[in-house]
């Protein structure tokens, strides 16, 4: 006896264990790996001309068995291997990653159930035993798979005549609170299948039995016989007109095809007829899959070309930044017998990409104008995807899409568009500001804003790593520039008297200030009177094309400690701290070093970036209590 892996361990106790009422959808899980495994035969068919085929030899037939209550799904599909049975049915394909796992352990089955489409294992929902025989395409041995569940599975030789596999499946015996009968009666599967495999493209089909009337002698008498049917319209949805399809059948699809486990917040029907013809179904997910923001995830749609499936995912038809979208695209001027590697150079292809990224933003600009709320879920979900799309190629796709931006707005308290901040714009307002932090919270707060909202300016909060990068990339909004709280010029006209003023204060100062600059050495540029704080003692500002945000994201990446941010120490000179500097200044020049070595760290602390010495901090705190 074999060992399951660990996590295909787990996730088949809770298979086994499961309390999931909607045991129904295995068979729709089944079904649809019958349906992928004659996909990949089709397609070898279809393009290698040394197999002879017959549209007809492609099949999903299903066998129920009230007496032995045993359920048989069977396909004329490309088969499994002996090795291929032990690594696809002995570990979970999906799981690799660590995210899984956490998420095995964090959720309760039913979310794991509903959420992930657990695959051939759900079959363990309703069954005591498990056995697969399969012969692959090309090998001349079968071999079977038996498993009851988590203590193993054994493999062995077997006899099958034909390529392809059977799921043979021994139904749970009824208990007081389950009722599995109609997992093995004919009524019961016909409606599971209706429901969940309509669309397959494949016949599927089982025996039904039925009625007639017989002449027996004079007498007529009623006699039952068993007559194959098709259960399945075979019509696969995208060929439907939208007329005829409800929103229910759009997301019973996208689950079918486990492009999410959450209900999609918007899908896109498109016909497109002319000189290139095409059909695609695509869907904007609510919620990012678990490795949406890693490496391991791969963008991509199904393509089929005229109902033939020939690529799982094929990532050229999507931009990066559209790269959650999921969905189907079919079209007759896509050839079956051209190679993956020619495919993507295809004028075709780069047509239909076209279009399909063209309406897939026309959705977005939709959804933001008349669906700000459903706009705004996205937002949250896929919002940096849309913010690396600018900031990456150098801005090559920035007029794409600045317009499907939002960012937090200071003053009205909810997210803006650009062209809504642009609208808002005060009078004399020369700039859009934006200031960094790691929450709203935190930027609330921000000693650094307070002379932009003195003005009653609106502030753009830019909390994600990727924003202000984005933001540098853009560079200005239909003729206005953008402008961080920090940077030193904000643009704001002084009034003569306060302007006045400052350059008397660093007249008077100036010994102070150079003082200042010599205690904190090359941390900083200079020292000087701010202009922008009314309340708070102190902030850095800083100078030239890297801001202190930006110092701190870079300092996160191997190889970029080196770069730093041209810092500026800022006092406010309407603050009693003042009065305190040009006393120490004047009769105490070890308190003035103090005070300064203070001061800049507590600024370090407001922008969040880490003081470079903590424990001679707090003892320098202490030594001016002390004094
Ligand atoms: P998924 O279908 O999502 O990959 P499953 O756990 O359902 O996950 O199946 C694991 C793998 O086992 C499939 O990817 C496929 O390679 C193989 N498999 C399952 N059922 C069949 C089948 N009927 N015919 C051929 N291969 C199959």
């Amino acid at each position: 006896m074999k060992e399951f892996k660990a996590e295909s361990k787990k996730l088949l106790d809770l298979m086994i264990n499961s309390i999931y009422t909607n045991k129904e959808i295995f068979l729709r899980e089944l079904i649809s790996n019958a349906s992928d495994a004659i996909d990949k035969i089709y397609y070898k068919a279809l393009t290698d001309e040394s197999i002879k085929f017959n549209r007809e030899d492609f099949y999903i037939k299903i066998k129920a068995d009230e007496e032995k209550r045993t359920l048989t799904v069977s396909d004329t599909g490309i088969g499994m291997t002996e090795e291929e049975l032990e690594n696809n049915l002995g570990i979970i394909a999906k799981s690799g990653s660590l995210d899984f796992k956490q998420e095995l352990e964090m959720n309760s089955s039913i979310d794991i159930i509903g959420q992930f489409g657990v695959g051939f294992y759900s079959a363990f929902m309703v069954s005591k035993k498990v056995t697969v025989i399969s012969k692959a395409f090309g090998a001349d041995k079968a071999y079977k798979w038996e498993s009851s569940g988590v203590e193993g599975f054994t493999i062995s030789e077997a006899e099958k005549d034909t390529v392809g596999t059977d799921v043979i499946m021994e139904i749970k015996d009824n208990t007081d609170e389950e009722n599995y009968d109609e997992f093995i009666k004919e009524y019961g599967l016909r409606d599971i299948i209706k429901k969940y495999s309509d669309y397959i493209r494949y016949p599927i089909k089982m025996g039904v039995t039925k009625s007639r009337i017989v002449e027996e002698g004079e007498e007529e008498k009623v006699e039952s016989y068993v007559e194959e049917e098709t259960l399945n319209s075979m019509v696969p949805i995208w060929r439907k007109n939208r007329s005829e399809l409800k929103e229910e059948d759009y997301i019973e699809y996208y689950k079918d095809r486990h492009f999410g486990f959450d209900k999609p917040l918007k899908y896109i029907h498109m016909n497109v007829d002319g000189t290139l013809s095409f059909k695609a179904i695509l869907y904007l997910p609510e919620t990012p899959p678990f490795d949406f923001y890693t490496r391991e995830y791969e963008k991509g749609l199904e393509l089929y070309s005229s109902g033939v499936l020939i690529m799982q995912k094929c990532s050229d038809l999507l931009p990066d930044y559209f790269s959650f979208v999921k969905g189907v695209v079919d079209s007759e001027d896509i050839s079956l017998n051209i190679s993956r590697e020619v495919l993507q150079h295809t004028r075709e292809l780069k047509a239909i990409a076209k279009k399909i990224e063209d309406r897939i933003k026309q959705e977005l600009e939709n959804m933001l104008q008349n669906d700000r709320e459903a706009y705004e879920k996205f937002f949250e979900s896929f919002g940096k995807q849309l913010k690396f799309g600018v900031y990456q190629n150098f801005g090559m796709n920035k007029s794409t899409l600045q317009d499907l931006l939002l960012f937090y707005s200071g003053k009205e308290k909810k997210q803006l568009s650009f062209k809504e901040y642009k609208e808002n714009m005060k009078e004399g307002q020369k700039y859009i500001y934006y200031a960094t932090g790691d929450s709203n919270d935190s930027i609330d707060k921000l000693p650094q804003t307070e002379l932009v909202r003195s003005k009653d300016f609106d502030i753009l909060y830019l909390t994600d790593e990727v924003d202000e990068f984005s933001i540098k990339v853009i560079n200005e909004y239909d003729g206005v520039e953008f402008r961080s709280v920090s940077s030193d010029d904000l643009g704001i006209e002084e009034d003569e008297e306060k302007k006045e003023e400052i350059e008397k204060v660093t007249k008077e100062n100036e010994g102070l200030f150079k003082d200042m600059k010599e205690i904190l050495g090359d941390k900083v540029t200079s020292v000087i009177p701010s202009k922008k704080l009314t309340s708070s003692p102190v902030c850095l500002s800083s100078e030239g094309e890297i801001s202190i945000e930006m110092e701190k994201i870079l300092s996160h990446m191997p190889n970029n400690e080196q770069v730093k941010a041209k810092k500026i120490l800022e006092i406010n000179p309407n603050h009693k701290v003042f009065d305190t500097l040009k006393d120490a200044e004047k009769n105490d020049k070890d308190k003035l070093k103090l005070l300064t070595g203070i001061l800049f760290d507590q600024a370090r602390l407001i922008e969040g970036l880490p003081i470079e010495d903590p424990v001679k901090y707090t003892n320098d705190v202490v030594e001016l209590m002390n004094r």
